[in-house]
């Protein structure tokens, strides 16, 4: 049997893209190579790239004037090539403390220029979203984490940014819902939490906004020297952005993010569902901000725990802890996870309640 993997990322990817990655590897389009030993300027592997490139643009519904680049360090790299490319000299940016990851991220950009934190949920250990802050009209950008991976918070709605540039770190939750992609006007996700493997990092700007910081930047963090390669100045991750395009690829052709969502929403509904009404357990996050990708929960008793543990083993479900900072359990539920693992693990929930 197939474990079930709610693993928080890496995490699941579709079997399909599983499979064909692994003919790849052996074999890729019939080249009688492999896909990992050929050419990065190779003309099949540029057509990789460029699909990829369309696929997200297509999936995102993105107006003309935007790249979408595949680059490598990860989210964490991100955290600072985002100031270093925005911020002006002498500038100021805003940002939301929703998280770990967002405090990651507000700390790197320190180094750059004046940081005005508008929110932090820090208080109750980042377990909801704060509301009814202002972004400032004198700051560069506006640095927001739609989904908290982490604490399982999502952000329902963002706010007017006003003459700030809007940027979001979307690693945990990007092609998963439909938002108003246009309304940003640069999104980075790392590729390992529901597109790929780990590797990759996409970023998607709006060209207009790059070169007007007069900072001079070091090639490699200047998005700039991306775009103008296409991703290739230098030897990109083939394997890992490969793969991303095969998991878009699966998305629109089963109906993108629309069809994924209405899925997404099913997921979350039956496991929020379940653990509101299963009295051994309490979920953490502030139910209106709750995440459809990340579900986080406690065992009411902790003396049932050894028990409820060697049932998710025998029922074969795979990377429920919580993280360290939260504790209890953590069912990443993104794309790529069918409905079917989250109804196993309804399952399992009940049995646990009826012979607890
Ligand atoms: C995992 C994660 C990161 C860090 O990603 P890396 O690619 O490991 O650097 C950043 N932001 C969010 C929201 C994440 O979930």
């Amino acid at each position: 049997m197939k474990k079930h993997n709610f693993s928080a990322g890496p995490c699941i990817l579709p079997e399909s893209v599983l499979k064909q990655a692994s003919e790849a590897v052996l074999n890729f389009d019939n080249l009688d190579l492999s896909l990992i030993e050929i050419s990065h300027r190779s003309k099949n592997v540029v057509a990789v790239m460029d699909e990829a490139q369309v696929l997200v643009k297509d999936l995102l519904n993105l107006p003309e004037g935007y790249s979408a680049l595949f680059l490598q360090g990860g989210a964490s790299l991100e955290f600072l090539m985002v100031p270093y490319n925005l911020m002006k000299q002498g500038g100021k940016a805003a940002y939301l403390e929703t998280g770990a990851w967002a405090k990651k991220a507000r700390q790197e950009a320190e180094a750059f220029g004046d940081v005005v934190v508008v929110g932090n949920s820090s208080d109750k250990n980042y377990n909801y979203i704060p509301k009814g802050y202002e972004v400032p009209s004198d700051a560069d950008y506006f640095h927001s984490t739609s989904n908290n991976t982490i604490y399982g918070t999502q952000m329902k709605s963002f706010p007017e940014t006003g003459n700030a540039l809007n940027v979001c770190d979307m690693s945990s939750d990007i092609f998963s819902r439909q938002l108003d992609f246009s309304k940003f006007d640069l999104i980075y996700a790392g590729a390992q939490k529901n597109m790929g493997p780990a590797g990759t990092t996409l970023v998607v700007v709006k060209d207009e906004i790059l070169g007007k910081t007069g900072r001079n930047i070091p090639t490699m963090l200047d998005y700039n020297t991306h775009i103008a390669k296409e991703s290739m100045f230098n030897t990109p991750p083939v394997f890992a952005f490969y793969v991303s395009m095969l998991t878009l690829r699966w998305l629109k052709e089963n109906g993108g993010i629309d069809w994924i969502e209405g899925i997404n929403n099913q997921k979350a509904d039956l496991l929020y569902g379940e653990i509101d009404r299963n009295p051994l357990f309490v979920g953490t996050a502030a139910t209106e901000d709750r995440s459809n990708m990340n579900a986080c929960f406690l065992l009411n008793d902790e003396t049932k725990k050894d028990r409820f543990e060697q049932m998710l083993k025998d029922g074969g479900i795979n990377g429920l802890n919580g993280h360290r900072s939260v504790g209890g359990y953590r069912a990443s539920m993104y794309n790529a996870l069918p409905l079917s693992s989250v109804e196993a693990l309804v399952e399992i929930m009940r049995e646990f309640e009826r012979t607890a």
